[in-house]
C-alpha cells in the first residue's frame, strides 16, 4: 500500500536515541492517506460479523472511531490507567524498563460479543495482547488486531498467540 508506505514518516532517536518513530500523523493530515487508512481496515472486516471496535489510546482512538463509523458499529475505549470515569477492568503489560496498564469499563463489552481491536502500530505486542485480554475477561471474542503499520522483525504477532492480525504496511527491518 504506497500511499501509506510513502505517507508515514521516520523520525530518528525518538521518544529516546536509538528508536525509530514511525510517526503516522502525516498519514492523518493527508485526506487520501488517511481514507485510504480507514477505508483499508473497514474493508478486510466488512463481511466479518462485527459487534464493536476496540480503539487504544491514544492514536488508536484516531483511527478506530472513523473504523466503527464506517463499519456503523459502536466504538470502545481503552485508556490508560486512572482516564476513565467509572468501573473499570484493569490489564498491566511489560514496557523496556516497568509496566503500564490500560483499562477498559467493565460494561463495555458484553459476553459472546465480537470485538475488532484499533491501533497505528504493531511493535512488541505487548500493548495490544493487554487489550486482546480486557476483551477476552469481559467474555468477548476478539475478531483481530488491526494497524496501519507492523513492525514485524519485532515478533508483535507472536505476542498476539493465534489470534487474526491485520496490517497495512509491513516493515521487516528497521
Ligand atoms: P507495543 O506494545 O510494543 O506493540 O507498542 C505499541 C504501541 O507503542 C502503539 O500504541 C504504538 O503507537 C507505540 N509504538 C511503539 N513503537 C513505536 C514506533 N517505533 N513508532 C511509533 N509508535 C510506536
Amino acid at each position: 500500500m504506497d500511499i501509506i508506505r510513502n505517507t508515514v514518516r521516520d523520525v530518528p532517536d525518538f521518544p529516546k536515541k536509538g528508536i525509530i518513530f514511525k510517526d503516522i500523523t502525516p498519514v492523518l493530515r493527508d485526506a487520501r492517506a488517511f481514507r485510504t487508512a480507514i477505508d483499508e481496515i473497514a474493508l478486510a472486516f466488512s463481511r466479518k460479523r462485527i459487534d464493536a471496535v476496540l480503539g487504544i489510546e491514544a492514536r488508536g482512538f484516531i483511527l478506530g472511531a472513523p473504523v466503527a463509523y464506517r463499519l456503523g458499529i459502536g466504538f470502545i475505549p481503552a485508556r490508560k490507567k486512572g482516564k476513565l470515569p467509572w468501573k473499570c477492568m484493569t490489564e498491566t503489560y511489560d514496557l523496556e524498563y516497568g509496566t503500564d496498564s490500560i483499562q477498559m469499563h467493565e460494561d463495555a463489552v458484553r459476553k459472546g460479543q465480537n470485538i475488532l481491536i484499533v491501533d497505528d502500530l504493531l511493535a512488541t505486542g505487548g500493548t495490544a495482547a493487554a487489550a486482546c485480554r480486557l476483551v477476552e475477561q469481559a467474555g468477548g471474542k476478539v475478531v483481530a488486531c488491526a494497524f496501519i503499520v507492523e513492525l514485524a522483525f519485532l515478533k508483535g504477532r507472536e505476542k498476539l498467540g493465534g489470534r487474526e492480525v491485520f496490517s497495512i504496511v509491513k516493515y521487516d527491518a528497521e
